[in-house]
């Protein structure tokens, strides 16, 4: 660790690097940053940094208020956006307490928990994300709008795609700083994207995903553009999702992979799979966090609504992509971009360990269209469905203990008092549809 240390401040030196910001994400996921001149860097290096907990949100109380950042020195990376006289540079930080004990609110030390669990039943989660986003104008004081201008489809090619400068932009930028970008495309809907990396160790990829979203945001800034990811910004077309591959490994094999079984699976996938189903829906609330998220879990957009796995159909909550061999993976595809990707890498990890510890058997799969399936038909084969709101989701987590469990209590009663005081808030407000139905009928 000492020599880590010095190869950042080695690089630091050689790049010619000014400023540091330090970066960790509070509980709902939003990258929070202290930028440092870099003669503090080895103070920081040191966890000697201390700064203020109680200025953020969901942190902690007054009274508890100093904190201590210690900065992971894998995750320094210079921006290559800024300039380069006053070279700025990140790390990302786990938060402690004073006593020198993980911070209950970190959830980066929380996903580390999780894994140092998955550890010790000798796995390690590998993660990969497929976020996707908008792109929309923005207006001439620079305030975002809705507005597209573009008609674009699923994969389409230039002229028609004009997010496509600002997307080349970010994938650029992203490979500048170390990602290794294995797609990047139009979406189905109108100003939609998606950029996908490859998957790594669950810790790497949520560090990823949120070093993700701050880079599109602001490149697009930079276009003119406002990058939102929104999971449903827009009635009546498709929402953003981020569907997750996950895979574990033991002794540096895919533990997901059998030959020896008819779908090439292990039993270990299959418990993993049944533990993801058997939790779903608690999950939602960490996987599906706002209030927006439940607008895009409908029929008819590609994403999910019934908790079900199929080896083909892309329609329910787990599909397993066709490839195996070490590449043996599945596909979640319930979680949006909104989430704290800490904290859904967490969940998840826990729900696939308990199918694992339980020794869950997942039900058989489901190869039909399932959005083409009755009522009766559905209750016939046992299908669930996720939550239909954030509130739903919000029931479904209080009665799960192995989810909550995961997310230790601190997190749990701050994250699900804020959502519980969002749905609030959206319920007694009176929405544009209301207007348009009711004003004129009564
Ligand atoms: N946008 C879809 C969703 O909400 C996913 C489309 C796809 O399969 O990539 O999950
Ligand atoms: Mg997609
Ligand atoms: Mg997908």
């Amino acid at each position: 660790d000492k020599e880590k240390r010095a190869a950042v401040l080695n690089r630091a030196e050689e790049w010619g690097v000014k400023f540091v910001r330090l970066q960790f994400t509070d509980i709902f996921g939003v990258l929070k940053n202290v930028a440092i001149p870099v003669d503090q860097l080895p103070k920081a290096l040191n966890n000697e940094l201390m700064f203020d907990g109680s200025s953020i949100e969901g942190f902690v109380r007054i009274e508890e208020s100093d904190m201590y950042l210690r900065p992971d020195p894998d995750t320094f990376v210079v921006f290559p956006w800024r300039p380069h006289e006053g070279t700025v540079a990140r790390l990302i930080c786990d938060v402690y307490n004073p006593d020198g004990t993980p911070f209950a609110g970190c959830p980066r030390c929380t996903l580390k928990k999780v894994m140092a669990e998955a550890a010790a039943m000798g796995f390690t989660m590998n993660a990969g994300p497929e976020a996707e986003f908008f792109l929309f104008h923005t207006d001439a004081s620079g305030r975002p709008t809705l507005e597209t201008h573009d008609r674009a489809g699923y994969f389409d090619l230039t002229p028609v795609d004009l997010g496509e400068d600002a997307r080349r932009d970010m994938v650029l930028t992203l490979e500048q700083m170390g990602f290794e970008i294995e797609a990047s495309h139009h979406e189905v809907a109108p100003g939609q994207h998606e950029i996908d990396f490859k998957y790594a160790e669950a810790l790497t990829t949520a560090d990823r995903i949120a070093t993700f979203k701050f880079v599109v945001r602001t490149i697009a800034q930079r276009h003119g553009l406002h990058a939102t990811f929104m999971p449903k910004p827009i009635y009546g077309i498709n929402g953003s999702g981020m569907h997750v591959n996950i895979s574990l490994s033991k002794d540096g094999q895919n533990a997901f992979y059998d030959p020896s079984d008819k779908l090439g699976l292990s039993q270990t996938a299959y418990q993993f799979i049944a533990g993801v189903m058997a939790h779903a829906r608690a999950l939602a609330a960490v996987t599906n966090p706002t209030v927006n998220s439940y607008k895009r879990l409908v029929p008819g957009y590609e994403a999910p609504v019934y908790i079900a796995w199929s080896p083909r159909n892309r329609s329910p909550l787990i599909r397993v992509p066709a490839k195996r061999g070490s590449s043996t993976r599945i596909e979640v595809r319930h979680p949006d971009p909104s989430c704290n990707p800490y904290l859904a890498l967490a969940v998840l990890l826990k729900a696939g360990l308990d199918g694992i510890k339980k020794g869950l058997t997942p039900p058989p799969p489901t190869d039909k269209n399932i959005f083409a399936m009755t009522p009766a038909e559905l209750q016939a084969e046992g299908i669930g469905v996720l939550p239909g709101s954030l509130d739903e989701a919000l029931e479904a987590l209080a009665a799960d203990e192995v989810i909550k469990e995961a997310l230790g209590p601190h997190i749990y009663e701050r994250l699900t008092l804020a959502q519980k005081l969002e749905c609030e808030q959206y319920r007694t407000r009176v929405h544009q549809w209301e207007i348009d139905q009711y004003l004129t009928k009564f």
